[in-house]
């Protein structure tokens, strides 16, 4: 796997200083690079540019073609990274390489036949998962505080609710399983919503 010089070496390629603190971006991207790199796919690495979105909520990457510089960019979710566990972000990373070596291939990139045989070799999904269907929504109790959050998968604190708090306000939150719309607040009533959908879950 990825060593740790490899790391450092990519942090300093971002941040430029490594005396700057590290910010989540400079981590995404320096991660999404040694990944990419580990990646068997013939891309242009001169003609690839990186970019995180601290605003897109709806999608987990992008690859944008500047046809004119014949460059392809892509951005990657901040929040997409913060969601998921870094196996699914590096599998958005693939589908992201994938476009990009589809642009400067031929110009042009879509989800058909090609990228499709190309995501199955490289074990990316074909669609990005889709980031408006969160698997868990977490809400704060505190009916004056507007504080969520979304998660894609069982983590401590979709788990065990009890040991967190709001990262509002401190009070206690609330967990659902989106698509039953069960609730829960603790890791009891976790353990009983899990049983009670069994397959559903
Ligand atoms: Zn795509
Ligand atoms: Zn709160």
């Amino acid at each position: 796997m990825t060593t740790r010089s490899a790391f450092v070496w990519a942090l300093e390629t971002v941040s430029g200083d490594t005396t700057d603190p590290l910010t989540v971006d400079d981590e995404l991207l320096a991660r999404a690079r040694i990944h990419a790199r580990e990646v068997p796919i013939d891309v242009d690495w001169d003609a690839l540019e990186w970019a995180v979105s601290a605003r897109a909520k709806r999608w987990a990457g992008r690859c944008q073609w500047d046809r004119r510089r014949e460059v392809a960019t892509i951005v990657l979710s901040r929040q997409a990274y913060e969601t998921y566990d870094w196996e699914t972000f590096a599998a958005v990373v693939r589908h992201e390489l994938i476009h990009a070596w589809e642009f400067q291939r031929y110009g042009k990139s879509g989800h058909g036949t090609r990228f499709r045989e190309k995501a199955a070799a490289l074990e990316a999904p074909r669609h990005c998962p889709s980031f408006s269907t969160p698997r868990y929504r977490l809400w704060c109790s505190n009916d004056d505080c507007t504080w969520g959050a979304r998660r894609h998968r069982a983590s401590p604190p979709v788990t065990t609710p009890e040991r967190y708090q709001c990262g509002g306000c401190g009070a206690d939150y609330v967990v659902e399983h989106v698509a039953s719309g069960r609730r829960w607040t603790c890791s009891s009533g976790y353990g009983g919503v899990k049983a009670a959908l069994g397959e559903e879950w």
